[in-house]
């Protein structure tokens, strides 16, 4: 019998214990931090031994191979005892995916991955197919196929999660883009982050597909020095591309294999030049899969949006507030100012994971009326704008910085929490960051 264990006990490492063990493998599960209760519960309701707040030596290097949580880093002591000893680490997604034959549509970028993957979801069930959504999002791959759920999976794959597979391979591969980020868990080289990003296509053949954003530069320059097998498959938003998706007049144009799908960008449901790639992106995945013209059409101009991206909450005094909590890099941001049609009241701040703000000046100078920083260190925000905007206040709660927002708005106006930097110094996470700009407006 094999020894598989599985460090961190959250949903990827519960997952793969399920399918560990119907497939046979001895199974033991290790996270040095706290196991919550109900993934306890569903442990012994299995018969796996687990241990946590600990990682007992003698319990894991006899291990024939390790499944690592995409949380856990490479630098972690126990991982590197156990890649020195040559025993195989790996994701989630290339342990569950030997136990398959569904199709997968894998999905990875720095930014748009989650909105992505949903909409993809969305125009492929729509479409009738018996699809699943994982990795990053819900239910783990490795649950699923140990129920034997579904026919394709649409999975939402972190830079984390690449760095996991040896041989695994997305039928059809996206990549919505590249911009610096967790640079932190490689060595601050940002190469080394791209190179991990089109690990998606490494084990691809000439009967995959890679769909990508042909207007990213760094996109575009990996591709030049390096090759691939997959067809490629690029959209954009600026040239008119073979085989793929561009803008006529206003029009989402896309051309697959001589297939041709047209909508007017009016009609879809996600506004911003962003989420027109990632709608791009997901009609070339119905196309490829054959879904009808009719319901992507349908299903484009249906979707409801993802909470924390770009949500519009509510109307008040004919000013919109609009959560974009997610935002959490530069980039992101760029796109949430550049949608923003009616002077904004920018809501910025928090940890930044080192943001050159300059790529934002000419929207901030164009778009944005005052700006409401809410972060515990707000200096290199104050510093980069405050030739340009001539109100800027300091806040240091959710409800005081919409209570000012509220003040500075006037009807038409809009005011919008983008933050282009991770929550932690005030907030638990994100979502929490979101859930109080939404209660806060509700109370304002
Ligand atoms: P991820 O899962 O990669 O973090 P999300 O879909 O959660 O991506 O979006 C993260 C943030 O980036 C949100 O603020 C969202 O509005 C913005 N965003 C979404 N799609 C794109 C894109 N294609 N390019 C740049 N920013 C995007």
């Amino acid at each position: 019998m094999k020894r598989l264990v599985i460090l961190g006990g959250g949903e990827s490492g519960v997952g793969t214990a399920i399918l560990g063990k119907k497939k046979g493998y001895e199974v033991f599960v290790s996270d040095f931090g706290k196991i919550k209760e109900n993934y306890k519960e569903i442990l012994a309701i299995n018969a796996i031994p687990w241990e946590d707040e600990q990682h007992t030596e003698a319990l894991i290097l006899n291990a024939d191979v390790v499944m690592k949580s995409p949380g856990i880093p490479d630098n972690a002591p126990i991982v590197k005892k156990l890649i020195d000893l040559g025993t195989p680490v790996i994701s989630e997604i290339e342990f569950a995916v030997q136990f398959t034959n569904a199709l997968t549509v894998g999905i990875t970028g720095s930014n748009g991955k989650t909105t992505t993957t949903l909409l993809t979801y969305h125009l492929l069930k729509q479409g009738g197919l018996n699809v699943g959504l994982a990795g990053n999002i819900g239910k783990s791959f490795a649950w699923q196929v140990a129920e034997n759920k579904h026919d394709v999976y649409v999975l939402e794959l972190s830079s984390f999660q690449l760095d996991g597979i040896i041989n695994y391979k997305p039928h059809i591969a996206i990549i919505t883009n590249l911009s610096p980020d967790h640079l932190d868990r490689y060595n601050y080289d940002y190469n080394l982050y791209i190179e991990s990003k089109f690990r998606i296509t490494k084990n691809q053949t000439e009967e995959d597909f890679l769909i990508i954003d042909n207007d990213d530069v760094e996109i575009k320059k990996w591709l030049q020095n390096n090759k691939i097998n997959a067809q490629l498959i690029p959209f954009s938003l600026t040239e008119n591309v073979e085989n793929g998706a561009f803008i006529t007049e206003q029009n989402l144009t896309s051309t697959i294999n001589n297939d041709l799908f047209t909508m007017p960008i009016n009609e879809l449901s996600l506004e911003g030049k962003h989420n027109l790639k990632n709608a791009m992106a997901a009609t070339a995945v119905s196309q490829l899969l054959k879904i009808r013209k009719q319901t992507i059409r349908e299903s484009l101009s249906n979707f409801q949006g993802v909470e924390h991206r770009l949500e519009k909450v509510l109307k008040i005094q004919n000013v919109q507030y609009i959560n974009d909590s997610k935002a959490t890099n530069v980039n992101a941001t760029y796109f949430a100012l550049d949608s923003m049609t009616v002077p904004t009241v920018w809501i910025v701040g928090g940890v930044d994971k080192g943001n050159d703000y300059n790529e934002l000046m000419s929207l901030v100078r164009e778009k944005v009326k005052a700006i409401i920083c809410l972060g515990v260190d707000n200096s290199k925000i104050i510093q980069t704008f405050s030739n340009v905007v001539d109100v800027m206040v300091e806040t240091t709660s959710m409800s005081e910085a919409l209570k000012i927002a509220k003040h500075i708005a006037e009807s038409g106006e809009a005011v919008l929490l983008s933050p282009a930097c991770a929550s932690f110094d005030l907030f638990e996470n994100y979502e929490d960051r979101g859930r109080q700009f939404k209660n806060a407006v509700h109370n304002l």
